[in-house]
């Protein structure tokens, strides 16, 4: 189901982004076909077509016959009429990419996080990060609408604040947002990186045209975000889609949130690390014992998946137990919300991607409450662990391309 338009009035910014959305998530469009998927009148469409080509983020590209009446001319979105910068900052990892207006990267480049760095050096090395890859690009900073900056959660939206990530010590309460407007010169969008990736998969990769989905993040967490009726579902605190944090077992490990036996807790690839090491400790036989003799610490998640995907069945155990309860997570959160689609991304399921694919799907097929009536999909990211640095990026756009979006963003 398409989103739809509505012709009372004071509506006028929402049936801008509807006008918009279909112009994206299409390739070439007549404005006639726009009214009737929106159910707008044809006099609305057309007045908010012909703003959005004098802003000249809509071009008119060709035309294609129709029954009877003259030839239409078709519209699209004008990709080079702006640029925005798209910042990912993990606790390992800074990666920045330059996208078009449609959601394409022109350029994309990933450096080591400084370690144990605090704020201020975060925020210099982002800054000549950006301008590392604005130069390579070629593109010049005034056609760039702005940087979007995706981070780890919590973030207090309403301060552009960074409270108390986890993983980061020494960061309590980083006003990041606007350290980083100072730093670069651009206007800055921070969002939780889940939900940026998430609005990223909307954008550009497997969320496209879809009405409900949840994204599930496996990075050095588990986070998620959520897409109800074609919108980014935030919640109160804007900080909806924590899947990381559902209970799986009450007499669980403690989790740093305040709860115990939480997913994350469980699956993390410090966790996944640590059980591999314990079943090599009893003795189970495994192509990583002789790593392990030498050097305990040198079984990290890397060397467990890695052994998984060559066949390893020590590994291959580590990694279906973990796929097992991620599976039991997507479950529940199918059976509440009742979404089309289930998209697993991030970088820590890079090399076992098929593992927790299937044990999903096997999961949704075999234990939801509706899956007689249909089954929820399950997709593999095709923007890999790109999503979060793409999403971040698309922020920018979505608050171009959606202004309430961009109202709720700039508070
Ligand atoms: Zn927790």
């Amino acid at each position: 189901m398409r989103r739809t338009g509505t012709n009372l009035p004071k509506v006028g910014l929402y049936n801008r982004a509807v006008v918009l959305d279909q112009i994206q998530l299409a390739d070439g469009i007549s404005r006639i076909e726009i009214a009737e998927h929106s159910g707008l009148t044809p006099q609305s469409v057309s007045g908010i077509v012909r703003r959005l080509i004098d802003e000249g983020i809509v071009r008119e590209d060709g035309s294609q016959a129709s029954t009877g009446g003259k030839p239409r001319t078709l519209l699209r979105i004008n990709a080079g009429a702006g640029l925005a910068v798209g910042v990912h900052f993990d606790p390992f990892e800074l990666s920045c990419v330059v996208v078009d207006l449609n959601g394409k990267p022109l350029v994309a480049m990933h450096r080591p996080t400084p370690p144990l760095a605090g704020p201020e050096r975060v925020t210099e090395a982002i800054a000549e990060l950006v301008d590392e890859v604005l130069l390579t690009s070629g593109v010049p900073r005034d056609k760039v609408l702005g940087l979007g900056l995706a981070t780890p959660g919590p973030i207090d939206h309403s301060l552009g604040v960074l409270v108390g990530p986890p993983q980061l010590t020494r960061w309590e309460r980083v006003p990041l947002k606007q350290m980083l407007a100072e730093a670069t010169g651009l206007p800055v969008t921070l969002d939780n990186d889940s939900t940026a990736a998430a609005i990223g998969e909307r954008w550009a990769g497997a969320g496209r045209g879809v009405a409900d989905f949840a994204y599930f993040f496996f990075g050095a967490g588990v986070g998620g975000g959520l897409v109800l009726n074609h919108q980014i579902y935030r919640g109160g605190s804007m900080n909806a889609g924590e899947f990381g944090h559902t209970s799986m077992k009450a007499d669980g490990p403690q989790c740093y949130c305040g709860n115990t036996g939480c997913l994350e807790s469980l699956i993390n690839p410090l966790a996944l690390a640590a059980d591999a090491r314990r079943r090599l400790a009893d003795g189970q036989s495994s192509e990583l014992e002789r790593l392990f003799r030498n050097d305990p610490a040198a079984v990290d998640y890397t060397a467990v998946r890695l052994a998984a995907a060559a066949g390893d069945q020590l590994a291959i155990e580590v990694v279906e137990t973990a796929a097992g309860w991620l599976a039991t997570a997507v479950v529940d959160i199918v059976n509440i919300l009742d979404v089309d689609l289930v998209i697993l991304g991030g970088h820590s399921l890079r090399h076992v991607e098929d593992r927790f694919r299937r044990a999903t799907e096997h999961a949704l097929a075999t234990r939801t409450l509706a899956r007689n009536i249909r089954t929820a999909k399950v997709e593999s990211s095709p923007l890999g662990a790109d999503a979060a640095v793409v999403g971040a990026a698309a922020l920018v756009l979505y608050a171009t391309y959606s202004p309430q979006v961009s109202d709720l963003l700039s508070l």
